[in-house]
C-alpha cells in the first residue's frame, strides 16, 4: 500500500520492451506453468520462485453444459486444478516469492480460507514463518492445509474484514509483513497469469464474457491487468472481455454498489454466505471493480444459495467437475444472463471456476446402498438404485 494516499501500489512493465524480448512462438516452446510468463512477472533476473507447479490449468470446452443451456462456446478455467486446489496458489506462490526475496521476517494473512492456507503452504515451501487469521466457522479443510503446514492459525468473530483490521494492527508490533488482498502488489501480479494463460489457451482471441466470483477482486482486477498489458504489447486484438462480477446474496457489496450506479463499495453488514471466498463484505479495490465492469461492458450479479447448489449440481453431472461453490455461483449468474437475454446462444463465454470442490463441504446427495447377503439379494439391490 502506498503510504502516502493509502492506495494500492502496481507493478508496471516496459511493454514493447517485453514485445521485443519475447515472440508467441518462443512463449510456447516454455514449459507449462505461470513463471512460463516471467518477462510479465515481478522477479528479477536470478530470482528463482517459490513453486509448486502452480498455473498451467486447463480451459475446458463444455459441450455438454452448453449444450444444456443452449450455448455453443461456452469454457471453464479450472483454477481448481492447481496445488491448494484453488487459483490463491498463483498469488501466494507470487508473494512469498517476493517476500523470501526482500527478506522479510514473517507474513501475516487474513482469509476465508483459501488464501491463508495457501500462504501456509508456499510460507512452508519457502522456509518463511506463516501466521493466519480466518473467521470462525472457516471451512475445515483451508484450515487444515494451514495448521499441516505449520501455521498458527487463530479465529476472529466476524468476517475476513474483522480478520484484517487486526492483523493491520498486531503485524507492525511484530515486525511481520501484512499480506492482505492488494495491501502488496504481488498477489496480483500471480493471479494475472490466469489472465495471460486464457488469452494463450484461446489463441490470443479475447472471450466475449468473462464470470468472475468476487470476493476480495483481486483475481477479476488481475486478469483484467492481463489483457491490458497483452493489448499494450499488440498482442491481442480485443482489448478486453465484458466482466459479470459474481457475489452471493448474502454478501453483495460490488453488485450493491453496481445497482446502485455509486463510484465504490460500502461495507456489507452481516455477510452470510457458504461460498466462504465471496464473504468479503469491503473489498478494498472496490472502486476499481466497478471501473472496470463499466470500462469493459460488464455487469455484476448476485445469485442465492440454492441456485449456487442447483449449479454446483449441474457442472458436476454435465461435465464431470467438481467445483467450489464459489465457482459455482459463476454457472448461477450465467444461466440469469441467459435467462434474460444478455448473453447469447454464440457468444464466447469463460466462467473461471476459481477453486475444487474437494475442499468444501458438499452438497446433499444420495447415500451410498451397502451391499451384503446373498447374491440375488445384492443383485435386487443393484437394480434397484440402477433403475435397471
Ligand atoms: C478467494 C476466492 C474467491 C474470490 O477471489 P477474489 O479474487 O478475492 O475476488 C473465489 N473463489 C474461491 C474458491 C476463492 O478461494
Amino acid at each position: 500500500m502506498c503510504d502516502g494516499c493509502g492506495q494500492m501500489l502496481a507493478v508496471r512493465y516496459d511493454l514493447p520492451a517485453v514485445a521485443a524480448s519475447v515472440t508467441k512462438e518462443a512463449l510456447r516452446q516454455r514449459p507449462p506453468g505461470m513463471y512460463r510468463f516471467r518477462e510479465l512477472l515481478p522477479l528479477g533476473p536470478a530470482e528463482e520462485p517459490v513453486d509448486l507447479g502452480e498455473g498451467g490449468t486447463a480451459l475446458l470446452p463444455l459441450p455438454r453444459l452448453g449444450a444444456h443451456l443452449g450455448m455453443r462456446r461456452l469454457w471453464a478455467k479450472d483454477e481448481g486444478q492447481n496445488p491448494t486446489g484453488s487459483f490463491k496458489a498463483r498469488g501466494l506462490g507470487m508473494a512469498v516469492t517476493r517476500a523470501r526475496t526482500l527478506g522479510v521476517k514473517g507474513l501475516m494473512i487474513p482469509s476465508a480460507g483459501n488464501a491463508g492456507g495457501a500462504a501456509a503452504v508456499y510460507g512452508a515451501r519457502a522456509g518463511l514463518p506463516v501466521a493466519v487469521v480466518v473467521p470462525r466457522g472457516t471451512p475445515e479443510a483451508a484450515v487444515a492445509e494451514a495448521a499441516l503446514a505449520g501455521a498458527p492459525v487463530f479465529t476472529v468473530e466476524g468476517s475476513i474484514a474483522t480478520a484484517g483490521k487486526l492483523i493491520a494492527k498486531v503485524a507492525p508490533r511484530l515486525g511481520w509483513f501484512d499480506l492482505a488482498t492488494l495491501k502488496e502488489p504481488y498477489r496480483l501480479e500471480g493471479k494475472k497469469t490466469m489472465g495471460l494463460e486464457l488469452a494463450e489457451q484461446l489463441d490470443w482471441e479475447t472471450p466475449d464474457y468473462l464470470m468472475y466470483p468476487t470476493g476480495g477482486g483481486t483475481g477479476l482486477v488481475g486478469i483484467w491487468k492481463a489483457y491490458e498489458e497483452l493489448a499494450a504489447m499488440g498482442w491481442i486484438k480485443t482489448r478486453q472481455p465484458r466482466f459479470v462480477a459474481v457475489q452471493a446474496e448474502g454478501c453483495a457489496p460490488v453488485v450493491k454498489a453496481w445497482n446502485d450506479k455509486a463510484e465504490t463499495t460500502v461495507l456489507w453488514e452481516n455477510p452470510v454466505t457458504h461460498a466462504a471466498g465471496l464473504r468479503v463484505p469491503g473489498p478494498f479495490a472496490g472502486r476499481q471493480m466497478l471501473g472496470i465492469l463499466r470500462e469493459t461492458g460488464g455487469s455484476a450479479r448476485a445469485v442465492s444459495e440454492g441456485e449456487i447448489v442447483e449449479a454446483q449440481r449441474l457442472l458436476a453431472r454435465t461435465e464431470g467437475i467438481w467445483t467450489a461453490p464459489e465457482a459455482a455461483a459463476a454457472l448461477a449468474a450465467l444461466l440469469q444472463l441467459r435467462d434474460r437475454g444478455e448473453v447469447g446462444p454464440g457468444d464466447r463465454v469463460v466462467m473461471i471456476l476459481t477453486g475444487c470442490g474437494i475442499k468444501c463441504a458438499p452438497p446433499a446427495l444420495p447415500a451410498p446402498v451397502h451391499l451384503e447377503g446373498g447374491d440375488e439379494e445384492i443383485l435386487a439391490r443393484v437394480r434397484q438404485r440402477l433403475g435397471a
